[in-house]
């Protein structure tokens, strides 16, 4: 088959939720990918942070085929020998006490949403609780976690969400607090803002949120699906400020490419939530544990975390020289490899013609190009690069 008829066969069969890019993507290897034609793209998109530890790698692969042969679904109503040994190498990363497995970053969310009530309920039996979110954050599709995503074009066609959500303005802490009530139960925030234009949380207001979470004994969620797992240098972002949050989430480059996500919880509210509370028959199954399992080893083994330091210091340095020699390159901000270049245009023409070059990059926005690469990128990957895009630059 042509790419032409592989995407009119998906195109006539698909609900049109996508505007997807005229481009068959057939397979992977280390940070390139290959289309159906054979032509090969720099990656610097890694499947939205998911691919932390680049396409076709061996040792990941052999893992998962090793689990298929074995048994790749039990419910949840079993033990496997996977299950204890992934959720333990979670709660050592995240720094949290217990974790809960699920199939998406969405319904991590969604979990966090619920165990925030739940212990807020088990402290007053009040049913009104309030959960504080941020302007212009993402937190996924469901309706619940629509309803703590800032962006009123997503939630306009939806309405009613679920109820008991203020906003406040995200690195404005008398924002925050001025949304403070005796109902309120949580504080949810990306650590650093993603779809929302690549925005680390300020020192000051990090600590500054952490700080009213701990006078009105409310929760801080920590949304880290886009920035934890290594991806700022840190297993997770809020260990840069030194803070810890009461819930995480986490999703995307957990699993490196199998669908799984999770919500871990300090003791104390982790054991807010009993049999019966919560549940999903797919979430944390033995071939996605598989993965996840894996994936911490190979952080250690492969030094990722080193790499990222190294590698992210380099292409800031690269980035702010674009930054300096194109006038149309307002801003370059970010933190390890989460970068953004906010420009004064759209920037879908310049990631259209990235794709015609042979290098994938993403938006955050209409005017932010956003930089997610694989974890494992080296500086010749960044001086690739930057090379490429500035050919889309003209
Ligand atoms: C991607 C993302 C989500 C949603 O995760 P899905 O796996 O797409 O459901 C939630 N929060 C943040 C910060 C994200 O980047």
């Amino acid at each position: 088959m042509t790419d032409k008829e592989y995407i009119e066969k998906a195109e006539k069969n698909l609900i049109h939720t996508y505007n997807r890019y005229q481009i068959v993507l057939e397979k992977g290897d280390g940070v390139y990918l290959y289309d159906v034609n054979g032509k090969k793209y720099l990656d610097f998109t890694a499947g939205i942070a998911v691919y932390a530890l680049g396409y076709n790698h061996k040792a990941y692969n052999d893992a998962l085929k090793d689990q298929i042969d074995k048994l790749m679904h039990t419910s949840n109503y079993f033990y496997s020998p996977v299950l204890g040994e992934a959720a333990e190498k979670l709660t050592n990363a995240s720094k949290m006490d217990r974790v809960f497995f699920t199939n998406s970053g969405t319904e991590a969310i969604e979990g966090a949403i619920k165990l925030a009530r739940k212990y807020a309920f088990l402290r007053d039996g009040h049913t009104d609780h309030e959960i504080i979110s941020m302007n212009h954050s993402f937190h996924g599709r469901s309706l619940g976690a629509l309803s703590v995503t800032g962006n009123a074009h997503y939630q306009e066609a939806f309405k009613p969400l679920i109820g008991g959500v203020v906003f406040a303005e995200y690195n404005n802490l008398e924002s925050v607090r001025s949304q403070i009530t005796d109902k309120t139960c949580a504080i949810i925030m990306e650590t650093v803002q993603g779809e929302g234009g690549i925005y680390p949380a300020t020192e000051e207001f990090i600590h500054g949120v952490r700080e009213l979470c701990d006078a009105h004994d409310i929760l801080l969620i920590c949304d880290e699906i886009q920035c934890g797992m290594g991806r700022t240098g840190t297993m997770f972002a809020y260990e840069n400020y030194g803070i810890k949050p009461d819930i995480v989430t986490c999703a995307k480059a957990l699993g490196c490419g199998v669908p799984v996500g999770a919500f871990g919880a300090v003791e104390k509210v982790a054991k807010a939530l009993v049999p019966g509370d919560h549940g999903t028959t797919y979430g944390g199954n033995p071939f996605v544990l598989a993965a996840v399992s894996k994936v911490f080893d190979l952080f250690e083994e492969q030094k990722i975390l080193e790499n990222v330091k190294e590698v992210s210091a380099y292409l800031e340095e690269q980035l702010d020289a674009l930054k300096d020699k194109y006038d149309f390159i307002i801003d370059r901000r970010g933190m390890g490899l989460m970068q953004g270049l906010e420009c004064s245009i759209p920037v879908g023409p310049i990631i259209q013609k990235g794709l015609e070059n042979g290098l994938i990059l993403i938006n955050a926005g209409t005017n932010i190009i956003r930089f997610v690469p694989p974890l494992i990128i080296t500086k010749a990957h960044v001086d690739e690069m930057i090379t490429l895009i500035q050919k889309c630059f003209v």
